[in-house]
């Protein structure tokens, strides 16, 4: 026998969870013919929710003792939710998806073939048409994924969800990445493995509203490129030297003008442009190395990604 843990973040999300568990029985049914030797197990995770998440799961344990949970002491984050999850997921292989039915279950067959049986240690999820997305937003998730992957080692696959299905050797290597600032998207890809990509259209979420506003995943981002990228400490090197070398010239030309025109007392407006414009890069240079001194002091504290209330 086998064991598939499923780890299922909620926040929220007292409506999903019965509709996602009788959704997930069907794909268990179907499992249970083509591979009756795998066992399920479920780890919901509940990322402190303030409404009646938590009845819906006990409700779930009551009727079915493959269901099991952590409950958080508030809301760390979805990120730290699927951490939690993989963390106490038992399996010999583990899938981590949403409980607002926007990672079809239906596609769980195919993920759970590739892995068992195509040599995959991966398969990952891609959504690939944004439909129901408000377009502003769609735009600006484009543009990051580009520019993630232009100052980014790690690959950031546009459109990718967290629905992925890994072999236990993969996500004891997720798990010791032991980071607060979890981008998991980029976690995953950093890790490494052979992974098989599969694509859906996107599906609105079922009841419920998204938990992001446009300003959370602008957040979300600077936070992935803290953790992804140092190109921004590049950045502020060479604006120093562009700058450092326009000055020279600046010093240069200035001097020999003096030297032979002498030195008329104009040129304020030009004296106050260029200490404006260079009290701004400075300010812009010492909040972007600040940044990363913040993410720093907050890695080298070392507190738990999560601490749990209560789990079964
Ligand atoms: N979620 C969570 N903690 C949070 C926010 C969200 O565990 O702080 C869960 C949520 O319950 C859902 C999943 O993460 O299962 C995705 O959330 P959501 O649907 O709001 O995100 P979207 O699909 O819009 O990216
Ligand atoms: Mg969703």
């Amino acid at each position: 026998m086998s064991l598939l843990s499923v780890v299922v973040p909620c926040y929220n999300e007292e409506e999903a969870i019965p509709l996602y568990y009788s959704a997930m029985t069907e794909v268990m049914e179907r499992f249970g013919r083509e591979y009756p030797d795998l066992d399920f197990e479920f780890v919901f995770v509940d990322d402190g929710s303030s409404d009646g998440t938590m009845k819906a799961i006990r409700d779930l344990r009551q009727k079915d003792e493959r269901v099991h949970f952590v409950s958080f002491s508030r809301n760390f984050g979805k990120e730290a939710a699927l951490f939690a999850g993989l963390s106490r997921s038992k399996g010999d292989m583990v899938v981590c998806m949403d409980v607002d039915l926007q990672d079809p279950p239906d596609l769980l067959v195919d993920m759970y073939r590739a892995v068992a049986e195509e040599g995959y240690d991966s398969a990952a999820t891609r959504r690939v048409t944004r439909a129901g997305e408000p377009r502003i937003r769609s735009f600006f998730a484009r543009m990051f994924y580009r520019l993630m992957n232009r100052i980014s080692d790690t690959e950031f696959v546009d459109g990718a969800r967290d629905y992925r299905i890994m072999t236990r050797r993969m996500v004891d290597a997720v798990l010791e990445l032991g980071e607060n600032n979890r981008f998991t998207k980029g976690i995953y890809s950093w890790v490494g493995f052979k992974t098989k990509w599969l694509e859906f259209e996107n599906v609105e979420r079922i009841v419920g509203e998204s938990k992001w506003s446009f300003f959370g995943l602008l957040r979300y981002s600077f936070e992935a490129i803290l953790g992804f990228s140092t190109a921004p400490l590049s950045f502020v090197i060479s604006l120093g030297f562009v700058v450092t070398a326009f000055a020279f010239i600046l010093i240069v030309f200035i001097v020999i003008r003096t030297l032979l025109f002498g030195d008329p007392t104009s040129g304020w407006p030009s004296m106050i442009c260029i200490v404006v414009f260079f009290s701004g890069t400075q300010l812009l240079c010492t909040g972007i190395v600040g940044a990363y001194l913040g993410k720093t002091y907050l890695e080298t504290k070392n507190r738990p990604i999560f601490i749990a209330r209560e789990e079964e």
